[in-house]
């Protein structure tokens, strides 16, 4: 178990690892998540021409999984740090989930009746994120759920998973969502800490989380959380405390996320001094989340979600099985094979549901898809060298490999079957997918 002197040591630990030339603060603030593609690049086709190739790819891969996205995009109210597409439910906006969730019905058939040969693919997840997603009420979820269920192939096996907020959550609730199907529930959690959670907007205190966490856990769901490095007072021993107590409550997964400067937060930001945050300390306390979590026995299932027992995280993993995604709601992004489509924001997603909401979509050339490939392989957080090895071959593959390990960005097993990123590596990780390390 780590002691609170380990939690000083990470540092000038990782510093010595990166080696003594190098300038640690620079390296650390450059740290630029790789953009998706269709940011990258133009979006070329036209929202038609773009259902067309994505219908086409779907058909031509049906023995292929895939998981389903369900984007709802609003929130009781908005938090100043979150930098997500959602929308207050304002007086003015009272009425539109209502209205939305009858929107993404008719996207939900209009896919499945385009394609006899999309519809009757097999369906490893039905993923539901957000903004908030029981914003649409049990009501609303239940039309979403049996709209999908009546057009498309789910089986037992196909798990039905929530993103929400600890607030919109209790006992009453959890039941309504357990007949639906859901199994596995994502808890924004962000800190239990009250002056964290405060500071943040939050309305219910720590020690109510908790108890939520525990009544999902008792009545059987897999429950993951999340908790954010960089919030204002979010520091160390409560970072250790809070991931000990939901660790005692039996939370299967976290995932660790820093806080982002961004556009949407940056009032936020200016309002709570976090211009000014010190890149090394965020360094450190995003690697001891990982390390009290490795010594707990969590390992890698993405980069920044750690995992033991029952949850596996299917939408966030799809990628690493290869699973395409079909996605339902506006911004929702998707793909098949190497096609990768993208929806429309609110306005232009409803005036073109005709052709599935879609904004338009592109298709990654050879060289991205191969790069794209590794890039999967190292947000899994356990890298398998074979796909490297293929790719550049056997010598700068390993020499890659054996450089990372070398500044403690992975742990490789003796035999070399085997390797999973160290708490360093999920933090450089954009550095690693970008090969500049
Ligand atoms: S943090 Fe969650 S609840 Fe808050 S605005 Fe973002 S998505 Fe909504």
């Amino acid at each position: 178990m780590l002691t609170p002197g380990d939690f000083e040591n990470i540092l000038a630990a990782q510093q010595d690892a990166l080696g003594p030339t190098e300038k640690l603060t620079e390296i650390l603030s450059d740290r630029t998540m790789p953009i998706p593609l269709w940011m990258r690049k133009e979006i070329v086709d036209t929202p038609q021409a773009a259902r067309q190739a994505a219908l086409r790819e779907a058909e031509r891969r049906t023995d292929v999984p895939m998981g389903m996205y369900v984007h709802i995009p609003y929130c009781v109210s908005r938090c100043g740090y979150c930098d997500c597409y959602a929308f207050p439910l304002t007086a003015e906006r009272r009425e539109e989930p209502a209205a939305y969730v009858r929107d993404l019905c008719t996207e939900i058939r209009g896919w499945a009746h385009a394609s006899d040969r999309l519809r009757q693919r097999s369906v490893s997840t039905v993923h539901f994120g957000g903004g908030t997603p029981l914003t649409v009420g049990i009501t609303g979820l239940e039309r979403i759920v049996n709209t999908i269920r009546e057009n498309y192939a789910l089986s037992p096996q196909t798990e039905l998973a929530l993103e929400s907020t600890g607030s919109a959550l209790d006992e009453t609730v959890l039941n309504e969502l357990r007949d639906l199907g859901f199994t596995r529930l994502h808890i924004g959690v962000q800190s239990l800490d009250d002056r964290v959670r405060k500071a943040i907007g939050r309305r219910e205190s720590g020690q109510t989380v908790l108890e939520k966490i525990r009544c999902a856990v008792q009545g059987g769901w897999i429950v993951s959380t999340d908790i954010i490095i960089g919030l204002p007072e979010y520091h160390g021993e409560q970072i250790r405390r809070d991931l000990d107590a939901m660790m005692k409550e039996g939370v299967e997964g976290f995932s660790v996320y820093e806080l982002v400067h961004s556009p949407r937060n940056h009032p936020f930001f200016l309002s709570h001094h976090l211009m000014d945050t010190d890149i090394r300390d965020m360094y450190a306390e995003y690697q001891l989340a990982f390390a009290v979590l490795a010594d707990a026995g969590y390992s890698h299932l993405i980069y920044n979600h750690m995992a033991k027992g029952r949850d596996d995280n299917r939408y966030f993993t799809g990628p690493q099985r290869g699973e395409d995604l079909l996605s339902f709601g506006t911004i929702a992004d998707g793909w098949f094979g190497d096609y990768v489509y993208r929806h429309a924001p609110i306005e232009q997603w409803r005036d073109n549901l005709a052709a599935g909401g879609l904004e338009g979509g592109l298709c990654r050339t050879r060289e991205e898809s191969l790069l794209y490939r590794l890039e999967c392989e190292l947000r899994s957080g356990k890298p398998n060298p074979e796909p490297f090895i293929e790719m550049m071959g056997p010598d700068r593959a390993l020499a890659l490999f054996r450089s990372w390990a070398n500044r403690g960005m992975i742990r490789i097993s003796p035999d070399f079957d085997s390797c999973e990123l160290t708490p360093n590596g999920s933090w450089f990780i954009y550095k690693m997918i970008d090969l500049k390390v």
